[in-house]
């Protein structure tokens, strides 16, 4: 695997029942980059990505994450090496401030049990992280908003930053602009340029132009199989993605 690589698959293929849904796929995204993994209703995008968290198995191939097979690994294994999925680990609990949500995410890293928050000072620096974080995604103006009084959008910016106080190293985001308003894409889009900086991203999102936007690779899926790779204007201007798209 090649320095600059972060994740790999060879030969990822995974059948229900017969019906391949992945078939054959290598992927390969490289470290610091934003990749995007596109393709009409219906290619695999969604099962691929849960092959890569590993909540499916593979029917057959292998994962490798940092020069590690991590193929048929537990989620919860996978996150620890810095793999995680937003939303995976990351629920918003709706009762709790913003401030309190990030925070027990911070714990959650830390292996802290909940309790340990009686040491004035733990909680305090504790606080402080998770009021950074929330500034992160510009949550600075709702610390003391519970999680349920906030707007869509928002909602998804907070659980972005309880997947960052995770500090993952790879970051996997399952259509971060669904259902969002032209405002709510917007300041999405600029969260995740700003956390593109320090982190590898893969995604998987329907919106072509934020897609042309954020990404770096452009992975195109339709039947399971890899049509095309490269940046926007490759895939975008390559016929077999255009015929794919249209024929859907
Ligand atoms: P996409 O996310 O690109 O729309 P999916 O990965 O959801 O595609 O689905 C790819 C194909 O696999 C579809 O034809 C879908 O019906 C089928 N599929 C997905 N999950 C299952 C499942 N659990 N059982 C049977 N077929 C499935």
């Amino acid at each position: 695997m090649a320095a600059d690589t972060i994740l790999q698959t060879e030969g990822l293929t995974k059948d229900f029942r017969g019906f391949r849904a992945v078939d054959d796929i290598a992927l390969t995204i490289q470290r610091g980059t934003v990749h995007a993994l596109i393709g009409p209703n219906g290619a695999g995008k969604t099962t691929c990505f849960n092959l890569l968290t590993s909540f499916l198995s593979p029917s057959s191939g292998r994962i490798t994450y940092k020069g590690l097979d991590i193929t048929g690994m537990k989620p919860a294994a996978v996150a620890r090496l810095g793999l995680v999925r937003s939303f995976q680990i990351s629920a918003v609990f709706g009762q709790m401030s913003v401030q309190d949500n990030i925070r027990i995410a911070l714990q959650r890293r830390r292996g802290h049990s909940y309790d340990f928050w009686r040491s004035q000072r733990t909680l305090d620096s504790l606080n402080e992280e998770a009021a950074a974080l929330a500034d992160s995604v510009g949550l600075s103006d709702f610390l003391a908003t519970p999680a349920s009084a906030l707007s869509y959008g928002r909602k998804r910016a907070l659980e972005l930053a309880t997947t960052l106080a995770l500090d993952p190293e790879m970051l996997l985001l399952d259509e971060p602009m669904a259902g969002m308003g032209h405002e709510d894409v917007e300041r999405t889009t600029e969260l995740i340029r700003r956390i593109a900086r320090s982190r590898t991203i893969l995604m998987v999102e329907h919106n072509l132009s934020v897609v042309a936007t954020l990404s770096n690779t452009i992975t195109v899926l339709a039947r399971g199989k890899v049509l095309a790779e490269g940046d926007y204007n490759t895939v975008s201007s390559d016929p077999r993605v255009v015929e794919a798209y249209i024929g859907s």
